[in-house]
């Protein structure tokens, strides 16, 4: 449980960088004439999780989460614009996509802006133009005695849990209870409650894929390595296509992350591994900047539009591989013909 003594900074970010948690929920309550909103369950600390949903008889479903960390703002506010996009034809800051808005007609999209509540509202809302070492007390949390929790994000034996009794605040890597948002420990691990959620919020909707928007402070997308092989080609498929539009645009964009051949086994487990498993569709994660200052890692520093902008080029390509029926071949494929009926059966819950 968060210290009441511990007060969070709150830092001005430009009106499409749409992430603090209460003013997505007023945006939620107040502006979506299209969308249809669902809140899909609570997080560990009670706060709401929310679902949005464009229906479009007959296209491919598919879906976009952001704010699985809490300490990467940039995701939520991505979807933000999408939400945007999707109500008024324009971004956040009243642009225009019409190539996106093309590829969103031809979808039936999901989106959830936040999917970890109670990381997003211990992380200010943004940490553009700050050191690594700023957002490190942020994603880790802080012990009693003022050290970091010991998230230790490079390592083969992470931590899953921490006692949040024995923290001043659980950081944006977890969730209130102390869970690590986005580590299991095997395929049917729910201890995440927010985890649970999305899977119960999917099945039977026949999503096709699922888009999960992170932030490591560079353009990176992550080979689905919990997948079986018929995925694989269809990663390398959105990297060679994001590869020629970040060229085009002159942003970089690294190699896949976990590529090789074949793809470097798993050390541990991400939720992509449960939500791929239990709701039988692709997955895909992709990291994105943060627009660090003071180490040659995350040069050049973009502007806070070209953050948000990297994300919606990324959600481009995937909607694309989407349309063209990649994501459905695949879960075929792997799931059998099955998988498509259970999308047809559901029955919907209030909101
Ligand atoms: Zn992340």
């Amino acid at each position: 449980m968060t210290n009441p003594t511990f007060k969070i900074p709150r830092i001005e970010t430009p009106r499409f960088w749409l992430s603090n948690f209460g003013k997505v929920q007023a945006y939620l309550h107040t502006k979506l004439a299209r969308g249809r909103l669902e809140r899909i369950g609570f997080s560990s600390l009670s706060y709401p999780i929310h679902a949005v949903e464009y229906a479009n008889k007959g296209k491919t479903p598919l879906m976009v989460v952001g704010g699985t960390h809490g300490h990467e703002p940039g995701g939520v506010a991505a979807v933000m614009n999408l939400v945007n996009l999707m109500e008024r034809g324009v971004d956040l800051d009243g642009w225009p996509h019409p190539e996106l808005c093309r590829l969103l007609d031809q979808v039936h999209l999901h989106l959830i802006p936040i999917l970890n509540p109670d990381g997003r509202v211990v992380c200010p809302d943004s940490f553009y133009g700050l050191p690594t070492e700023a957002v490190k007390v942020y994603s880790c949390g802080l012990k009693k005695d003022g050290s970091l929790i010991p998230y230790e994000a490079g390592s083969d034996d992470p931590l899953y849990y921490f006692d949040p009794n024995d923290a001043i605040f659980m950081g944006g890597q977890f969730n209130g209870a102390g869970y690590a948002i986005n580590r299991r420990t095997s395929p049917d691990d729910f201890s995440a409650v927010e985890v649970r959620h999305l899977v119960e919020y999917l099945k039977g909707r026949g999503v096709q894929g699922l888009f999960d928007l992170h932030a490591c402070g560079s353009n990176i997308a992550v080979m689905p390595r919990s997948h079986e092989p018929p995925y694989w080609p269809i990663a390398r498929e959105w990297q060679k296509r994001a590869e020629a539009l970040f060229e085009s645009k002159s942003r970089p964009l690294s190699p896949m992350h976990g590529d090789g051949d074949p793809p470097k086994p798993l050390t541990h487990h991400f939720n992509s591994s449960v939500v791929h498993k239990h709701a039988q569709l692709f997955w895909l994660a992709c990291e994105g900047r943060q627009g660090y200052a003071g180490h040659p890692n995350f040069m050049p520093i973009p502007t806070e539009w070209e953050i948000i902008d990297d994300y919606l080029a990324e959600i481009a390509v995937f909607l694309e591989l989407g349309i063209e029926g990649l994501y459905a071949k695949a879960n075929q494929a792997v799931f059998g013909p099955k998988r498509q009926a259970a999308g047809a059966k559901r029955g919907r819950t209030k909101r």
